[in-house]
C-alpha cells in the first residue's frame, strides 16, 4: 500500500500525552521538536530495565523456592533430632530413677505409703451411730461386733 504524504497522522508519543495531529509529511519535523520525545526515550529505557528486572525476579523467585524447600527439609531433620534427644532424656531419667532405687535400702514408694495411712481412731469415729433403747444397747453392740460393754 502506497504511503500518502498527506494522510492523517498523530505523534508517536500520543500515548505519553502529545496531542499533535497533522499529515504524515510533517510528522518527522514534529518529532524533532516534540516535547515528549525525551520522555519517550526515558520510557523506552525504563521499559527495558523493567523487562530485565522481571527476568531477574523470575531467577530470584526460583532460588527462593529452592531455599525454602531446603529449609523445610532441614526443619524436618531438626524436629526428628529433637524427638530423638527427648527420647534419650526420658530414657536417662528412668535409668537415674532405677539407680536411685537400687542405692536406697527403703524405696521411696513404701515410705510414702506408711506416712499417708490414716490412724485407726479416725476411722472409728466416722462410723454411723445407731441409737437403741438402753436395755437393748449392749445386745445390739455385741451383734455389731462391739467388745465394750
Ligand atoms: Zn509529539
Amino acid at each position: 500500500m502506497e504511503r500518502c504524504d498527506y494522510g492523517e497522522a498523530e505523534c508517536d508519543n500520543s500515548d505519553l500525552g502529545c496531542n499533535w495531529e497533522g499529515i504524515l509529511r510533517d510528522k518527522d519535523n514534529h518529532k524533532n521538536s516534540c516535547e515528549f520525545e525525551d520522555a519517550s526515550q526515558i520510557v523506552d529505557d525504563l521499559q527495558r530495565r523493567c523487562e530485565k528486572t522481571e527476568i531477574v525476579n523470575i531467577v530470584l523467585k526460583r532460588r527462593l523456592e529452592n531455599a525454602l524447600r531446603e529449609l523445610e527439609q532441614k526443619k524436618t531433620e531438626l524436629q526428628s533430632a529433637a524427638n530423638e534427644i527427648l527420647r534419650i532424656r526420658v530414657e536417662a531419667a528412668s535409668l537415674r530413677d532405677y539407680v536411685y532405687v537400687q542405692r536406697t535400702t527403703l524405696p521411696p514408694r513404701q515410705q510414702a505409703q506408711q506416712t499417708t495411712l490414716p490412724p485407726r481412731q479416725v476411722q472409728q469415729t466416722t462410723r454411723p451411730q445407731h441409737h437403741f433403747p438402753s436395755s437393748q444397747h449392749s445386745e445390739a453392740k455385741q451383734a455389731e461386733g462391739c467388745t465394750i460393754s
